[in-house]
């Protein structure tokens, strides 16, 4: 039996990862032309990026609580609207979760902020995710100092353009495989981190046995297609996990037969 620890609350009821919320900000809120140029010119569109960012970083992420300034500069730094599909980036910013294609979605930033910063990650850290999607939650982590960053994604499709996106944006340290998450990479373990973007029902075991002592799991757990609740687990120096309860989530499934064999 897993021993339940401190159960955290948030201020935040309901954490949503995957299913629209009102945006922050007001939806016709014209953008600062001062900003950065460093980001690409946008689609003829006059969004300036780098200052939408800014502004998603400080109005969704920092109010919010999020407040480790690796994790603030990484969100500030990784350019979100060239992760999701042409027709969704000027919406790349918002408070809310895009699709990505094959029914997949990238999650809202607040969420990815959070869950990052839920690994309490130290320079030198490994840290494996499962579900690569778009591949922005790996840059992200990749943004952060001295972190290797091991993916895997079980659609081949999004596996192979996160792997070419990353490699294009800079991030072609990130290690991409096409795998069912389920098993982990045990090849590379044990992990110091392991964030889950996909909800299984329950913490798959090679996940669990693929962490390192002191480790930190973060991951939705519940049931497909509904509302599940986020968990942080750190892992015992007698091998459990001891279970913090963020809030609650929405998340797409996690699917592959790792999961069904194992019920
Ligand atoms: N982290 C991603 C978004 C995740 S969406 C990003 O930043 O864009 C969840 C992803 O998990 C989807 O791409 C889905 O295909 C993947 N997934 C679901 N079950 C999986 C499994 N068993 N193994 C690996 N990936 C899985």
């Amino acid at each position: 039996m897993r021993r339940i620890g401190v159960i955290l609350n948030l201020a935040l009821a309901l954490l949503t990862a995957c299913t629209a919320v009102t945006p922050a900000g007001p939806p016709n809120t014209p953008s600062p032309t001062s900003g950065s140029p460093s980001t690409p010119p946008s689609q003829g569109d006059g969004a300036d990026f780098a200052g939408q960012r800014e502004r998603m970083v400080i109005e969704t992420i920092e109010r919010r609580g999020v407040s480790n300034e690796d994790v603030l500069n990484a969100m500030r730094a990784v350019p979100r609207h060239l992760f999701v599909p042409e027709a969704e980036q000027t919406r790349a910013y918002g408070d809310y979760p895009l699709p990505i294609g094959y029914g997949q979605t990238i999650s809202q930033p607040y969420i990815v902020a959070l869950m990052t910063e839920l690994l309490e990650l130290e320079e030198g850290s490994k840290v494996l995710e499962i579900g690569t999607g778009s591949g922005y939650q790996a840059a992200v982590l990749a943004h952060l100092p001295s972190i290797e960053v091991y993916t895997l994604e079980i659609i081949p499709e999004l596996a192979e353009s996160a792997h070419e996106r990353l490699g294009n944006l800079g991030y072609a340290h990130v290690h991409c495989k096409q795998a069912d998450g389920y098993f982990g990479w045990p090849e590379h373990a044990p992990f110091d981190a392991i964030i889950v973007t996909a909800a299984p029902d329950h913490v798959p075991q090679p996940l669990a046995d693929q962490l390192a002592e002191g480790g930190r799991m973060v991951i939705p757990v519940g049931p497909p297609g509904g509302y599940q609740t986020l968990w942080k687990f750190v892992k015992q120096p007698d091998g459990e996990l001891q279970a913090f309860n963020m809030g609650g989530v929405a998340f797409v499934p996690f699917t592959g037969g790792g999961m069904q064999e194992s019920e």
